[in-house]
């Protein structure tokens, strides 16, 4: 239940500790604490290089499984299929961006909880 509850908070770019607080800012900068119960989001420097896995691992996985299937399919010409690829190992990882930290955030305080989580039976 609690892994759900961190996953579903994650996927709403909300903070894993209380689930209100928004992770980020904008596009692109995140908040350095919660706004509504003021946990630090970076726990260290260098905290979110552990993201990359997340957002390259899910990028490389979703190619390797669509690329095929589309080649044997016979769906797109190769040369359109190769610049469909590119396309979206570009993008994709840009738009995932915020997901793969929040994820990573999750991931964290599944394994690592911070004091004080609320709503999920651990912390209270
Ligand atoms: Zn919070």
């Amino acid at each position: 239940m609690r892994y759900w509850i961190i996953l579903g908070r994650s996927l709403r770019l909300r903070c894993p500790v209380c689930g209100r607080g928004k992770l980020f800012r904008d596009w692109l900068s995140m908040h350095p604490n919660c706004q509504h119960c003021g946990a630090k989001f970076e726990r260290e420097p260098g905290f979110f290089l552990g993201s990359i896995y997340v957002n390259y691992g899910l990028t490389a996985l979703v190619v390797a499984i669509a690329y095929p299937l589309l080649m044997f399919n016979r769906v797109l010409s190769h040369e359109a299929l190769v610049g469909v690829t590119l396309a979206f190992v570009v993008l994709f990882p840009l738009w995932f961006f915020r997901y793969a930290r929040a994820l990573w955030l999750g991931f964290d305080q599944y394994w690592d909880p911070r004091p004080g989580e609320v709503g999920t039976g651990k912390g209270e």
